[in-house]
């Protein structure tokens, strides 16, 4: 595992592929940013990833600080999860029938996170969005939706809107294709400010079927909520009936082994209604869910008239790398998720220091992101105002140097504990070249 000893300068098979991709795919990419946009210069088609480490088609290596945006919570190609998936793939790949994977997983989610008594699996955290959401409006009968500035719940139409500031601003689609009719339906929000949300339920409150939110932001980087501010969600949606749904697509068994509910502990006045899992839950392959009291899922299909299927929701294998990821997912993995972040994050917070670049680090337990701006970040506004420049120059040197942080300075940096000391030192190691980049 040692790594890469020279700097990275070309990489000519990612860049054929990207120019063969191009042909064939818009962009290049099946997600947009992974096609660098936002910092230039050509993604690292990948070949291998093994523990905290990706190696690229030309065959250079990096320490892995995406961690595919937040699953591989126990490193690339753990042992434990690639048996689990080899014997589920052995009986075949897809029933279109129940399986029992699919309750040891939903038994599994259920006794961790308590006000989750069930759950309907999917295949995507925007599916697992688009259906809590669709069950809020099922079961309030209501069609307005409250979302904040900065928080990402999928490509899901209504979800996609995000306004500039302004308090109960009506949104306009952020997206060509969603329909004004579908984006007039939400009502986006500063994160972080409870006198907005009281002004838009005054206005609006019998209307709006609930109120989504990233149980702690990681989308416009990390941006936990304030003191008090999930109490606010919480009384405010009860006070005029409206349904909490709390979106732990990133945060679900990362932040800890009940996600950020786990970490933050229940709400002044009760626990949020619906909640929606991603990424851990599905250890690299696609499996999400939604779930909330018995009472309100058996709103859906087909005990009850909210429809929502899906013919590989459950699928065995899926469900089988899941069920072992989180299995996995010991006190031990939490405590080195915890050491390796705030290793990086401080060794990043000392080099940039040192260069003299003015940056804040925001956590969500051991989520955290560095953002290239002076002074707390509590909304949107604020995660826009950084440097975005210095954040290309800064990831492009971590590149050269074998370290791949997300493409853009809106992201968490995803570790995992599989990181150890010597992927660990290879990331201290190009910190300080990165910082005096980002300076320049
Ligand atoms: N919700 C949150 C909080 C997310 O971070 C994401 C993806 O990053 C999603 C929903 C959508 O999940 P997926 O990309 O699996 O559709």
């Amino acid at each position: 595992n040692a790594p890469t000893s020279h700097l990275i300068q070309d990489t000519p098979a990612s860049a054929a592929l990207l120019n063969r991709a191009r042909a064939v795919t818009p962009g290049g990419v099946n997600s947009p940013v992974r096609a660098f946009r936002a910092v230039g210069g050509t993604p690292r088609f990948i070949a291998e990833a093994k523990g905290p480490w990706l190696t690229d088609v030309d065959g250079n290596r990096y320490v892995d600080l995406i961690c595919s945006w937040g699953p591989m919570i126990l490193g690339h190609a753990h042992p434990e999860v690639m048996a689990a998936v080899q014997e589920a793939a052995t009986h075949g790949f897809s029933f279109g029938t129940p399986s029992e994977n699919e309750v040891l997983l939903a038994e599994e989610i259920v006794r961790r996170v308590a006000p989750v008594e069930q759950v309907r699996l999917v295949s995507s955290g925007t599916e697992a969005t688009m259906s809590a959401l669709r069950l809020a409006r099922g079961a309030t009968g209501r069609s307005k939706v409250v979302k904040f500035a900065g928080c990402y719940h999928g490509h899901v139409d209504p979800l996609l809107a995000a306004a500039g500031s302004g308090v109960a601003t009506f949104a306009l689609p952020d997206s060509a294709g969603v329909p004004a009719s579908s984006a007039h339906e939400t009502i986006v929000l500063p994160y972080n400010d409870v006198a907005a949300l009281e002004a838009a339920f005054v206005e609006h409150g019998d209307q709006i079927a609930c109120v989504i939110t990233e149980a702690s932001p990681g989308n416009m980087g990390v941006v936990p909520p304030a003191a008090g501010f999930t109490d606010a969600l919480r009384r405010v949606t009860r006070e005029h009936g409206a349904l909490l749904i709390s979106d732990e697509v990133m945060t679900g068994f990362r932040c800890s082994a009940a996600g950020w509910y786990g970490l933050e502990g229940e709400p002044e006045g009760g626990a949020p209604d619906l909640f929606t899992f991603g990424k851990v839950m599905g250890g690299g392959f696609p499996a999400a869910a939604f779930g909330g009291s018995a009472d309100l899922m058996s709103r859906l299909a087909p005990e009850g008239p909210v429809y929502q299927a899906g013919t590989l929701s459950g699928n065995p294998v899926a469900t089988a790398a899941g069920l072992a990821t989180l299995r996995g997912c010991t006190p031990e993995v939490y405590d080195r998720l915890d050491a390796v972040a705030h290793t990086v994050a401080d060794a990043a917070s000392e080099a940039l220091a040192a260069a003299g670049v003015s940056h804040t680090v925001q956590w969500a337990g051991s989520m955290f992101s560095v953002f290239v701006r002076d002074g707390a970040v509590r909304d949107y506004e604020d995660a826009k105002a950084q440097d975005h420049a210095a954040y290309g120059r800064f990831f492009h040197e971590m590149l050269r140097r074998g370290v791949h942080l997300p493409p853009s300075s809106y992201e968490a940096w995803f570790v995992s504990a599989s990181h150890d000391d010597d992927a660990v030192a290879h990331v201290l190691d190009a910190l300080p070249h990165a910082a005096t980049a980002a300076s320049a």
